[in-house]
This record gives structure tokens, sequence and C-alpha cells, in this order.
């Protein structure tokens, strides 16, 4: 399919539908207030469509439709071979659709396409694919009680799961909630970001085709306040998924703690360490990951590589290759299929990066590259890449989650200065090291206060394993068989013999 050039998607794209309509109980309608917002496109700031604008009224209707849909047991019912047949039969059609979809994620959100097709699309068929595969082969356990009495521990679905998701995957966060959601035989309703809306509403539509029952997966567009509050705030939703922003995260657990105490689970920020030592196996390889560590997908990852620490003996030569391979990243067009950098989402995250850009300056960090907006195409949000060396480890860009294309350089001497440094955050997501001695390369791993931690490469994942936070970048994981503990209660039933 790469072999697909930029007139080609240019041309696909002029032909390209726009979902717009929110879903709920099984068909795309309006917002009931009638409200719409604009969904425009950071490659050149077109207005693409507007977008059904959810609120109260919508959520009410989506939740009690999602709810009948549990209760009746059209699908909460059914047996985990048909709910696999389904889920793996999503998987099919979602790859069926992959080039439409990483053409509607890329115009949405401005990532690169060959990204959209070759790691969004391909990753969401994934881990449809494998949760589908999964669900009927989780059993049950029997307590060891040793007497004449039988303990079943069960798992039963929470009922009606609310997922709130962010821009940056658009899709594939959506699916990590979703696949283990429908698995387990919970009903959800979802709500994309509203700067990214149009993947997870074109699903939906999909997931019909697919055979999952109307009311069973119901898609709200709308904004954080209007539409995912009611959401979080709902006394009929059983559980609350979330990615996001730390600060969100927080909020969102005050409301369930002001409502029904829903289950809430969270996956939000991250400001993770990259620690090179100086006996890195390949200065060059090491340089490569820790510049696409940062730069993949615009910076906007919640486990970007944003700290470099480097060992001060080789931290001048390592930070020079690491620029060598970061100006080869420079945004291109997101249709050209060889592009490294795309857009940014929008103007708002434009400004806020080149804010952050504007107080590393001020607090003194030396800018090595980078560190401007660029006329990539003509009215679209472009940032160079980014990098600071000499940050001060106290500073604002070596603190607070930049979500761009910014890279903060830090020099430490000592392993254990690295590990301070290194957790002393308020995140806890993800954190790397390069080291060619084994011994240090475990004991490093197990002192870095992090959900992932990666040796001599960064951002490695697989559905196989689980994937969240310590401390404030989240509770619960999302992934693996892990992921089923969010969309269940576990039960305990006696049986006296
Ligand atoms: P955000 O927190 O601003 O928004 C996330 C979602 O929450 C959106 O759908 C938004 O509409 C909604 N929202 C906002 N305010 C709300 C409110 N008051 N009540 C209910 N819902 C509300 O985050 P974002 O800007 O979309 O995404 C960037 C953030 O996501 C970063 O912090 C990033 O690290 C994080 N992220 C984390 C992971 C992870 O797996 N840990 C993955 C991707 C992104």
């Amino acid at each position: 399919t790469m072999t697909r050039t930029r007139q080609d998607w240019e041309q696909l794209a002029s032909r390209l539908q726009f979902p717009h309509q929110a879903f709920i109980d099984g068909r795309y309608v309006d917002a009931a207030s009638g409200a719409s917002f604009e969904c425009r496109s950071p490659i050149d700031g077109r207005l693409l469509t507007r977008v059904a604008e959810c609120g109260t009224e919508d959520v009410d209707r989506a939740v009690a439709a999602a709810r009948r849909a549990f209760e009746d047991g059209r699908w909460s019912g059914t047996r985990p071979a048909h709910r696999k047949r389904v889920l793996v039969k999503l998987a099919r059609l979602v790859q069926d659709h992959a080039e439409e979809l990483a053409l509607l994620e890329t115009l949405d959100m401005g990532k690169p396409i060959g990204d959209a097709l070759e790691v969004d699309m391909a990753a969401s068929v994934r881990c449809l694919a494998w949760t589908g595969e999964a669900i009927d082969k989780v059993y049950g356990e029997v307590a060891p009680t040793g007497q004449d009495e039988l303990g079943l521990v069960t798992r039963e679905p929470l009922g009606v799961v609310a997922a709130i998701v962010p821009w940056n995957f658009p899709l594939l966060m959506a699916v990590w909630k979703l696949a283990p959601a429908l698995a387990m035989g919970n009903s959800v309703v979802l709500k994309p970001s509203e700067k990214s809306p149009l993947t997870a509403l074109r699903l939906a539509a999909l997931a019909i085709e697919a055979g999952i029952p109307e009311g069973v997966l119901n898609v709200l567009p709308g904004f954080g306040k209007t539409a995912g509050e009611p959401l979080a705030l709902h006394m009929d939703v059983d559980g609350l998924v979330f990615t996001g922003s730390t600060a969100v995260g927080k909020h969102l657990l005050a409301c369930a703690g002001r409502s029904n105490m829903k289950r809430t689970y969270l996956e939000c920020g991250g400001k993770s360490p990259n620690i090179v030592f100086a006996d890195a196996p390949d200065l060059e390889r090491a340089a490569q990951a820790a510049a696409s560590g940062i730069f993949y997908n615009q910076g906007e990852v919640c486990t970007a590589a944003s700290r470099l620490l480097v060992e001060r003996s080789i931290k001048d030569e390592f930070v020079a290759l690491v620029a060598r391979f970061g100006e080869r990243m420079q945004p291109r067009h997101p249709l050209d299929p060889e592009a490294p950098m795309g857009a940014l989402v929008d103007e708002a995250q434009t400004a806020r990066v080149l804010d952050y850009i504007g107080k590393g300056r001020a607090e003194g960090a030396r800018l090595v590259i980078g560190g401007e907006r660029l006329q990539t195409v003509a009215g679209g949000c472009y940032v160079a890449p980014t990098i600071f060396d000499e940050v001060a480890h106290g500073s604002t860009i070596a603190r607070e989650e930049i979500f761009g294309p910014v890279l903060s350089v830090i020099a430490f001497d000592t392993e254990e200065e690295a590990l301070r440094i290194a957790n002393d955050t308020d995140y806890g997501l993800a954190a790397g090291l390069f080291t060619r001695d084994i011994s240090r390369a475990h004991r490093v791993a197990r002192k870095l206060r992090a959900g992932s931690v990666w040796v001599n490469y960064w951002d490695g994942g697989d559905m196989t394993a689980p994937f969240g936070g310590y401390k404030q970048s989240g509770n619960g994981r999302d992934k693996s068989l892990h992921a089923f503990d969010k969309y269940t209660e576990i039960k305990a039933t006696w049986i006296n013999l």
C-alpha cells in the first residue's frame, strides 16, 4: 500500500466521506440540541466537516440505550465464542478499511499517512484480533478450600462503560478501551476527543457490520465539559476508562467520587526519562532511538522520550548525533508517504508548544536545533524538531509534559544521580536506558518508577504485555489479559455441598 504517492492520497482524500453525526442506539443521529462544531485539518487549516456536538441529553440517551442492551443480554448474554467471532470480524473490517481510516486520521489530526496506516491502523487491527481471540480463553477459579464447600470465582461485566479518549492516537486509544470492554460483555459509550472525532465515528458503522448489536457501542462526539463530564458524573455508568492528561484524569476521579463510585481507570501523561550511559552498546543507534523517541508523532506521545539524561563524558558527542537524526525528521506534508513528521493537532497545541520553547529560551537552556514554527504547508500547524541542551532539572521544560517535538537534555555523572533525576517527577509512564552492562541494566530498570522500561531501545510494546502508569501517570493497565481487570467485577459464589 505504501507504494501510493502523495497524489494518490490526495485523490482518495478528495472523494472521502466525513462521518459527522453521533452514533446512538445503532443509528447515526444529530445532537439533540442540533448543535455542531467545526472539524478542521491541521494540515492546512481547511474545514473538513461540522460534527454533532453532544451534550447531557445525548449522554442520557446513549447511556439508556447501552443499559437496555446490557440488561436484555443481546451482547452481554452471548457466548464468549460468539463475541470472539464478532471482534475478529471487526478486526478484519478495520483492516479492509485501513486506507480510508488512515486518511481520516491524517486529515483530522495531522500525523503522517505512513504512520497512520502502518502504526495506528495495524495496531488497532492487532488489538481487536488479539483481544477477540482471547475472550474464550479466560477461565474462572475454584477457591482451594479443601472442604465440602465450593468457592467459585467468576468474572462478570461491569455493565455500562464510558470511555473518554484523546487525540494523539484517536482510533487506537479508543480500541484499547472498547476491545476488552466489549470482549467481557459490557456496553460502551465512547467519547472521542473534540480534536479528532472522525475515525471513532466511522468505526461505529463497522462495528454494526461486524455484528455488534444496536446500543452496545455508542459514540458521542463533543467537548470535555459538556459531553465528557456528564458521563463521568452519570449515576447509571458503572465504569469510566480514560486516556488523557493528568489534570483531567484527577478531575474524573473526583467526579466518580461525587457520583456513584464508578470504577475509574486512568492512563495519563508522562515526562519519560531516557538514560544514556557512556557504555551504551551503539551510540548511533541510541541517538536514533532518542530522536525518534521524542519526534515520532510530532512528540504527541504519552511515552515520548522527552527527557534525555546523558552521562557527561559522552554528552556533547551524543547530543550532536541526536541533532543529526533530529534534523532529518523535519515535518513534511502529512500525505507524503515518506514524511517523518506531520502537523501538530491544532493551533492551540501549536501555541502551547511554542510557548514552552519560549520558556526554555527564557530559562537559559541552549537551543541546539529547531525552536520555530514552520510553513511546511500554508495555514498548517508545523513545529521544527527542537532540542535544548544544558536544561536545568528544575526548569519548566524539564518538568512539564510539552506534548510536542521538544527534547530536554540533562547531563549526569553517576548512576545514582541519573536515577534520582529520572524518578524525580510526578509521572511514571515509561523510562529507558542504554548500557552494555547487564547488571546495571537490571539494577536501573528495577529502580525506575515507571510502568514500561526499555533497555537499549525505545517504545517497544505488544498486545502480549500490559501498558500503563505508576504515580500520576495513571492506574490500571491497557493491553494483554490484565486489561480485562478494568472491565469486570469479580464474584465469589459459595456452594454448600
Ligand atoms: P485531555 O485530558 O485534554 O483530553 C482527553 C479527553 O478528555 C478528551 O476527549 C477531552 O474532551 C476529555 N475531557 C477534557 N476535559 C474533560 C472534563 N472536564 N470531563 C470529562 N472529559 C474531559 O488530553 P488530550 O489533550 O486529548 O491528550 C493529551 C494527553 O493525553 C497527554 O497528557 C498525554 O500524555 C495523554 N495520553 C496518555 C496516554 C496513556 O496511555 N497514558 C496515551 C495517549 C495520551
